[in-house]
């Protein structure tokens, strides 16, 4: 496909409107890191990281930004950094996913503690239909307002339903959030059931991103333990500090780093011995009083002096360095991802972590695996430090099913979940 806009994605889905081309699938893909192949499907695969990128409008006074949804969140954010914003939550594949997979996954990543998922941090959207683009920032045109009503219908419908039966957890991997979309005070906020739809409800051409001001002091620990349970336990306990984010990287993840040279950066004091393995915690503090984040950094380091099986501890100031560090996580656990010929045959589910309340944080025993989880290889264990995972969560994770050669026959999320949250927007993806 040539470079394309919004118009093009009009054009596109009118001509897949034609009774001859209904049954036609039309699946939006971004950076296509979703871990359930998400954007893979047959029919047309429109690549908007490819052909949608552009930062469209920045608003520095009010504090947002309009975007294509292909346009890459470090992309993003290496644009705005000079006028002192940036873009939150930061996922761990933020060199290459998009502002559209990021809503339509409602991603979660560092600092979703503090700053939300993606969700709190976007504040429209423009959707492209078959009639024309809808923005939820304007006054609805004609024709999309009896699709609005059967939305809405739809939405109020299930509702209650959907309040009752969701676990109160931040994060909701996927599903439509009812309850945001129709608030209690009334009027439909149609543009709220997109975050986690997965792309079901029409391609998204723009995104209105809310802004968040660079804090001037930041500080990065990187604490070494023996064990991943270890580490896994020491995030609630640290939670007292007050800190920005928390994130583990475990020894397995710590074992691909090795073999690919990306764990040489890493500086001596947290090396593991010849023979070795660590499990790590990044912690970051941010905030712009450096009294304050020199107090939070003492708590830290109090803290950690205190918990069994610490090895090693290591504390950047400056922000080259801390960038530094954070890359090689992310692309230590980037490499989970890579499979060296067919996977096993088999079932997969898969939980997440995220934007947990910290009281999850203080219930949940640690634990080592998502207790569903049969099969594949789990980059998502990474995210339990944020949001360890409970019994009470199979509406946030992934199910599927997986062929001998690895490829996801079956995918998305638990379908009887979805369904009872399926609003009937006209537009929803096909195929
Ligand atoms: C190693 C690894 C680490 C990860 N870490 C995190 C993490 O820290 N936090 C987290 O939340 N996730 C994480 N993920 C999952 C994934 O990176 C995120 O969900 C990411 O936001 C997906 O973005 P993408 O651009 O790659 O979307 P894709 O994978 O291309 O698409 C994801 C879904 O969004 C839909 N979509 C994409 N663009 C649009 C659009 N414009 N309109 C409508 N639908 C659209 C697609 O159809 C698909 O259903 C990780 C994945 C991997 C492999």
């Amino acid at each position: 496909m040539p470079s394309t806009d919004a118009a093009d994605l009009v054009t596109l889905i009118r001509v897949l409107e034609r009774p001859d081309w209904a049954g036609i699938a039309l699946t939006a893909r971004g950076g296509g890191t979703g871990t359930n192949g998400q954007s893979l499907n047959r029919g047309v695969i429109v690549d908007l990281r490819r052909h949608m990128h552009r930062l469209l409008a920045l608003n520095t006074t009010e504090g947002w930004a309009d975007v294509e949804p292909g346009m890459v969140l470090d992309d993003l954010n290496a644009r705005i950094r000079p006028s002192g914003w940036f873009v939150a939550p930061e996922t761990s594949t933020s060199t290459r996913c998009t502002i559209g997979g990021m809503v339509s996954t409602d991603a979660s990543g560092k600092g979703s503690r503090v700053y939300g998922k993606t969700s709190d941090n976007i504040l429209g959207l423009e959707l492209a239909c078959a009639q024309g683009l809808l923005d939820s920032m304007a006054p609805a045109p004609d024709w999309a307002r009896p699709m609005l009503i059967a939305a809405e219908a739809a939405s109020r419908a299930g509702r209650a339903a959907f309040v009752a039966r969701t676990p109160r957890l931040n994060r909701r991997f996927t599903g439509y959030d009812l309850e945001r979309a129709c608030p209690e005070q009334g009027g439909f906020d149609w543009w709220r059931l997109f975050p986690g739809a997965e792309g079901t409800l029409g391609p998204i051409s723009r995104i209105r991103v809310r802004l968040r001001r660079i804090e001037a002091e930041k500080r990065l620990i990187i604490a070494g333990f023996h064990s991943f349970r270890e580490a896994l336990a020491a995030a609630a306990p640290l939670l007292a500090a007050q800190p920005t984010a928390v994130e583990v990287m475990d020894e397995t993840v710590q074992a691909i780093a090795e073999d690919a040279g990306i764990l040489d950066g890493l500086p001596a004091a947290v090396r593991a011995a010849p023979g070795k393995r660590l499990a790590y915690l990044f912690i970051e503090i941010n905030g712009d009083d450096p009294a304050q984040v020199a107090a939070r950094l003492m708590d830290c380091r109090a803290i950690l002096a205190g918990l069994p099986g610490t090895g090693g501890l290591h504390v950047a100031a400056d922000l080259a360095e801390i960038r530094a560090l954070w890359a090689i996580r992310s692309a230590g656990v980037g490499l989970l991802g890579r499979v060296d010929g067919p996977g096993p045959a088999g079932e997969f589910c898969r939980g997440y972590g995220g934007a947990a309340p910290d009281r999850q944080m203080r219930q949940a025993p640690p634990c080592d695996r998502f207790p569903a989880e049969r099969h594949a290889q789990d980059a998502q264990y990474q995210g339990l430090a944020r949001a360890p995972p409970t019994s009470a969560c199979p509406l946030h994770a992934h199910i599927g099913i997986v062929d001998q050669p690895g490829r996801a026959l079956v995918r998305g999320t638990d379908p009887q979940a979805a369904a009872a949250r399926r609003p009937s927007l006209d537009c929803r993806t096909r195929g």
